[in-house]
């Protein structure tokens, strides 16, 4: 056993990395690095960390958080939810806490259930699907997501079409995402649904969206999307759906149908019992770590075969491509689960 010293971030931490006869713990953690090679072994423990603790991310910030709290959303079911930057009322705390819990109490199968934290970030960063600022982010391997401070200070309803505040849709948007993108019957079911109008684009073409985001998918009937943020990939028009259910807003029956056929019950009298529950600022200390060393496995990635020559795409605007497909100059293809 040797101990190794990592820094991430603004933290020194002190591991230990087992040799082969040497016994793990419960604290024992498997990383996949040549244990000769110190900086592998060093780089495959920070990544690992990262994935595990958001707060040992690089783009987390240096001071202590402003504000924690536990929000319970059943009996035994919590998220955390860290602020990073200026402090938010209880109220706003309240709401988030409400919609996640609306959620949870809706879904069919509990199991989908894998939300565990949410972090408000401190500052807005723009968003380049559409051109505004990010509301919020997704990791769903992580079960979390970020908040960003201008989903808090929009005072319009969702989007401006949909029957609840920013906050609430924003919360409802990424919980699905980190929920639900796991869940392949229910994108598979999505996808291949003719009647919601995904396409690819003709081969060789690409559509770029107003924030210049640029995409091999677009859709046809963006008038049929919950929200105009939908029209911009599966997976939002996924996440707006589930805003429009679960707060009675407009919702296209094949869509409807997906949603309560794969992942939601229709209704329930049922009200949510949540509560928050204000935590220490303080980030809870790391527990002592061991890390054993098992092979690499990188020649699995190594690429295979001749490279397909790289031909430059022809980009429209996706109006213009929708209305060149609209008078046949143009002919999209059906998308399906597994092309996307
Ligand atoms: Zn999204």
């Amino acid at each position: 056993m040797k101990t190794v010293l990592v820094q991430i971030g603004r933290r020194t931490l002190e591991v230990e990395v087992l040799g082969e006869g040497d016994p793990s713990t419960v604290q024992t953690l498997e990383i996949q690095a040549d244990i000769e090679n110190g900086l592998a072994v060093k780089q495959a423990i920070v990544a690992y960390l990262q994935r595990r603790y958001w707060f040992l991310k690089d783009d987390v910030l240096e001071e202590e958080p402003s504000q924690r709290f536990e929000l319970e959303l059943a009996s035994g079911v919590s998220v955390e939810l860290t602020v990073l930057g200026s402090e938010i009322s209880i109220l706003r705390i309240n709401e988030i806490c409400e919609a996640l819990a609306q959620f949870r109490m809706r879904l069919r199968n509990k199991d989908y259930w894998k939300v565990r934290s949410i972090q408000v970030q401190a500052e807005d960063v723009p968003n380049p699907k559409n051109g505004q600022l990010k509301r919020g982010c997704e990791f769903p391997m992580e079960g979390r997501f970020y908040l960003y401070p201008t989903a808090f200070h929009e005072q319009d309803r969702y989007r401006k079409c949909l029957p609840c505040s920013w906050l609430q849709g924003v919360t409802i948007h990424e919980t699905t995402h980190v929920c639900l993108e796991p869940v392949s019957p229910f994108v598979r079911a999505w996808d291949a649904a003719e009647e919601l109008s995904w396409s690819k684009t003709t081969p060789g073409t690409l559509v770029r969206h107003p924030g210049g985001f640029e995409s091999r998918l677009v859709n046809l009937r963006p008038q049929l999307c919950p929200t105009p943020y939908a029209a911009l990939l599966p997976d939002d028009d996924r996440a707006e759906s589930v805003v429009a259910l679960l707060f009675k807003g407009d919702l296209h029956q094949k869509r409807h149908e997906i949603l309560i056929s794969q992942a939601f019950f229709e209704r329930t009298n049922e009200m949510p019992r949540w509560r928050v529950k204000i935590l220490p600022r303080q980030i809870p200390k790391l527990p002592h770590f061991s890390f054993r060393c098992l092979p690499s496995s990188d020649e699995l990635f190594e690429a295979v075969g001749i490279p397909a020559p790289q031909v430059e795409p022809r980009i429209y605007d996706v109006e213009t491509y929708r209305e060149l497909i609209r008078c046949g100059q143009l002919h999209g293809q059906p998308s399906t689960s597994a092309s996307l």
